[in-house]
């Protein structure tokens, strides 16, 4: 985890290199967009969403930080995982894990840069430049898997915390775009190459623009020397949120529309990034800081309130439905058999008590007959479909046995 930055006069002394990739939001800004979207999520949206993320592989390492939450209660050790996810995708930039880096980094999905130039104080978009980033496209891609009943936890859970990682960062101006000038004819890289140190500045000392908004937080609220991350970042996500209300964004949030995000972030460039009083190998103005400090704070409320409800939108039913909680969707139970349709007299006389395998968990449309199934003290109708029928008591205990079946009653239902 890189370190919080300290104070703004770090920015004179702050060795970064103007050639680092871009990184985007820095770990505290992924944690307060994280931090707002729990806020916003449902208590079944946060629990599935938990559990997908702890089905995360285990070369992901994603699962494994869970642990590293010791004696907090329950709901804040979730919200602090939750928060430290959001931070995942750079986690996985560390070369020391080589299998994780290898398979999990993804350098250009962190951003998805138009390419443009200021003409006459007008911005011309301009094509014909090398990909600008993936960030838009894999959003579109990453959204389809959480939403596929079929993908598995493992996936969804690389997905979600993409998904969390990405709209961040598409919420910081400069990871939505590449501007082209004389001195940057191939783009500006999201502002990493517009530096901010007067020249001479040795390269390994260089502050640059895309630096500047990164760590934007940690320059206007400092971290107080003994403070825990935690006590440090919740009172800013919540004065964000007291100051950028739900209520006011809730009719800009476009969910799904990543393409739209990306766009509201690039118009922010010739305005709030590029402003007339920003110049090259000069540090910003206090005003410029102020409003620049003012922006980020309504993007990091906006993508909060976006990816949160994003999630509840896919996570907030509650899925996990006590029948469902039976882990296997068949159970063993003697019934009338054949099952009829119709219950007229005729066709129940031709029914004798058989014990059959049902599955509780049938697909499809079709008329279903019902059974009670008991699920966590609960009786509850079921639709079923009739899975296997057995001779006997014991073929079906073989069944059982051999199919993990934990469910089995022989008393006639
Ligand atoms: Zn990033």
């Amino acid at each position: 985890m890189r370190p919080v930055l300290g104070k703004f006069f770090l920015l004179l002394i702050l060795p970064v290199s103007a050639t680092l990739p871009a990184m985007a939001w820095d770990d505290v800004g992924h944690k307060i967009t994280a931090y707002v979207a729990w806020q916003r999520m449902s208590p079944s949206a946060r629990e599935n969403v938990i559990k997908i993320l702890r089905a995360a592989p285990e070369d992901s390492q994603l699962a494994a930080f869970y642990k590293s939450y010791g004696a907090e209660p329950e709901e804040t050790r979730k919200r602090e995982y939750f928060m430290l996810v959001a931070t995942w995708a750079d986690i996985v930039r560390d070369r020391e894990f080589k299998t994780r880096f290898a398979k999990y980094h993804k350098g250009n999905w962190h951003y998805s840069d138009t390419f443009w130039k200021q003409v006459n104080g007008k911005v011309e978009e301009l094509s014909g430049f090398p990909e600008g980033g993936l960030g838009v496209e894999k959003l579109v891609e990453l959204d389809k898997v959480i939403r596929d009943p079929s993908a598995s936890n493992g996936d969804k859970a690389i997905a979600i915390a993409w998904i969390m990682h990405i709209g961040g960062d598409l919420h910081q101006p400069l990871h939505t775009s590449a501007r082209v000038t004389d001195t940057e004819p191939k783009g500006d890289q999201g502002g990493n190459l517009f530096l901010l140190s007067p020249q001479g500045v040795k390269r390994a000392d260089q502050v640059n623009l895309h630096w500047f908004w990164d760590s934007i937080t940690g320059r206007n609220i400092p971290l107080k020397g003994e403070q825990c991350e935690r006590d440090y970042i919740e009172p800013i996500a919540q004065h964000i949120m007291k100051k950028f209300p739900f209520a006011k964004m809730q009719s800009q949030l476009h969910l799904g529309q990543y393409d739209a995000w990306q766009k509201e972030g690039f118009a922010l460039n010739p305005t709030a990034v590029f402003s007339a009083d920003l110049i090259r190998n000069e540090l910003p103005s206090e005003k410029y800081r102020k409003n620049a400090f003012e922006v980020a704070e309504r993007q990091f409320a906006m993508a909060g309130y976006r990816l949160g409800e994003t999630l509840n939108g896919i996570f907030g039913a509650p899925a996990v439905t006590p029948v469902a909680s039976i882990a296997s969707c068949q159970i063993i139970r003697k019934i009338m058999y054949p099952v009829f349709k119709k219950q007229t007299p005729e066709n129940t006389a031709k029914a004798k008590p058989t014990i059959a395998a049902l599955n509780i968990c049938p697909t499809g449309p079709a008329a279903r007959p019902t059974t009670m199934v008991e699920a966590e003290g609960k009786k509850t109708a079921r639709a079923f479909d009739v899975a296997k029928i057995f001779a006997s008591e014991e073929e079906a205990r073989k069944y059982a046995a051999g199919n993990a079946i934990t469910d089995v009653k022989f008393e006639i239902q």
